[in-house]
């Protein structure tokens, strides 16, 4: 594949040069093994200085595994968690999380644009309260959603209020936490613990790295014996330093959010050439770096043909993803190709 000719996936993007030297940089001398070298003390100071908070920080291979132990950690196997029903928690991980509880239950709600609303949870919260029913426990929110879109400082704190009513956790699957960030323009604080999230999981990988992911514990208690559970799990990386340091070159200098800022402004750019073709519409509104937009199937097929990577999602809609390495003239090409078919 031309490397550029896609928009399938922000992880079929490569890792981002500060991450790659980062990377080179914890490979110059030997050091300790399981998270005791100085570049996990140092991701996870970075960490705790980005959200202004003291809190406990976790690192595992990928997405799947972080909501899966992050989850498990929140709630008993008899406990459930509410979700969105397109959550990736529900859709794409395999039963991950059910699986790392020992059964807690995904109790499925509904919103508009991807996002869930406080009165869907209350729905789900409230329609049974016996003993033969999984008791809720935890909210899942992912931020930004799985069609792009964004939750609001309010939202969040709307929801959040409606969890504290019913003594629910919050956690936020931040497979594109930064994009988010980007699109709203907020200090990370204001979409997590100042809006009571108590865990988030923050992915390096769909942001520039090659692997990690980023478990951050706001509400401390839940993190006891975490790293067993890693560890049980099969989470703990022996060299975690080269998850580590890459996450050290994504947070100098604010690398995380440069990268998040160019893929939504590439998303942007896309959005705005969409809108000036004839009879082609948005799917959902675009506010991070995933752009879904109506095509017929002859017209996706002919894209194929071109040589253009994307997925079909949910509905049928081309979803057209863009990260820290796509370049404004690969929108512009796909823009004239999609242009010559409309
Ligand atoms: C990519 C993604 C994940 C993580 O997926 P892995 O393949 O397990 O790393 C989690 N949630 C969302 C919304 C994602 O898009």
């Amino acid at each position: 594949m031309a490397e550029s000719e896609q928009f399938a996936s922000d992880n079929y993007s490569g890792v981002c040069p500060q991450a790659w030297q980062a990377m080179a940089r914890a490979n110059e001398a030997d050091e300790p093994a399981y998270g005791e070298d100085r570049w996990t003390q140092q991701a996870a100071d970075g960490l705790r200085r980005l959200f202004d908070t003291d809190c406990e920080v976790f690192f595992v291979f990928n997405g799947t595994a972080a909501n899966s132990l992050a989850l498990a950690s929140m709630g008993q196997s008899f406990h459930s968690v509410i979700c969105h029903e397109l959550a990736h928690i529900e859709t794409d991980e395999c039963g991950g999380p059910e699986y790392a509880s020992n059964g807690a239950k995904l109790l499925l709600g509904a919103g508009p644009n991807g996002k869930l609303t406080p009165e869907s949870i209350e729905h789900l919260t409230t329609k049974r309260t016996d003993i033969h029913y999984p008791k809720p426990k935890v909210v899942s929110l992912t931020q930004a959603t799985e069609v792009g879109t964004v939750y609001t400082p309010a939202e969040l704190q709307a929801i959040r209020a409606t969890a504290d009513r019913h003594g629910l956790r919050v956690h936020m699957d931040g497979a594109r936490f930064a994009n988010a960030v980007a699109a709203l323009d907020v200090h990370p604080s204001e979409i997590t613990w100042k809006a009571g999230v108590d865990v988030l999981c923050f992915s390096g990988t769909k942001n520039g790295l090659a692997l990690g992911e980023a478990v951050v514990f706001f509400n401390k208690a839940l993190a006891e014996d975490f790293e067993w559970r890693c560890k049980q799990a099969g989470q703990l990386a022996s060299k975690m330093r080269f998850i580590s340091a890459p996450w050290c070159g994504l947070l100098e200098n604010d690398v995380w959010l440069a990268n998040a800022r160019h893929a939504n402004a590439c998303a942007a750019r896309l959005e705005r050439g969409l809108a000036r073709l004839p009879g082609v519409q948005l799917r959902y509104p675009r506010q991070a770096n995933g752009v879904f937009v109506d095509l017929s199937d002859d017209v996706q097929l002919a894209l194929r043909e071109k040589g253009w990577h994307f997925y079909t999602f949910i509905g049928g809609s081309a979803r057209l993803m863009c990260s820290w390495a796509t370049r404004p003239d690969q929108i512009d090409r796909f823009l004239a190709d999609l242009e010559a078919l409309v």
